[in-house]
């Protein structure tokens, strides 16, 4: 099966299988210290610069920026899981849950 993957509107939605799933805006929490400072990152996504699949388990990933919204920190994001693909439907994530950038990234490889 096949999953069309890619970005719209200059990277503010990642569109599967021409339809707008994820888009930017949403606020992402990310794991501690990865991305700044702060004990617990809540960065909200300004566009994304690709999407990908990965693993056996079919995650969604995508490169990202992003804004931290309690230190201002603005920097890019690599990896960022935000759904998988059950049964060739997309299941997103929920921003709200803590992602783990690295742990899929080598889960995948
Ligand atoms: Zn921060």
């Amino acid at each position: 099966m096949t999953i069309a993957l890619r970005t719209l509107d200059d990277g503010a939605w990642i569109s599967v299988n021409d339809s707008r799933e994820v888009g930017v805006s949403d606020i992402w929490t990310l794991p501690a210290r990865e991305f700044c400072g702060c004990e617990t990152p809540h960065v909200m996504l300004e566009g994304f610069s690709g999407v990908d699949l990965r693993g056996v388990d079919t995650h969604v990933i995508a490169d990202a920026v992003g804004m931290c919204i309690d230190c201002g920190t603005r920097d890019g994001i690599e990896s960022l899981p935000v759904g998988r693909i059950v049964e060739g439907e997309f299941k997103r994530y929920e921003p709200e849950s803590v992602q783990s950038p690295s742990v899929a990234a080598v889960s995948g490889r």
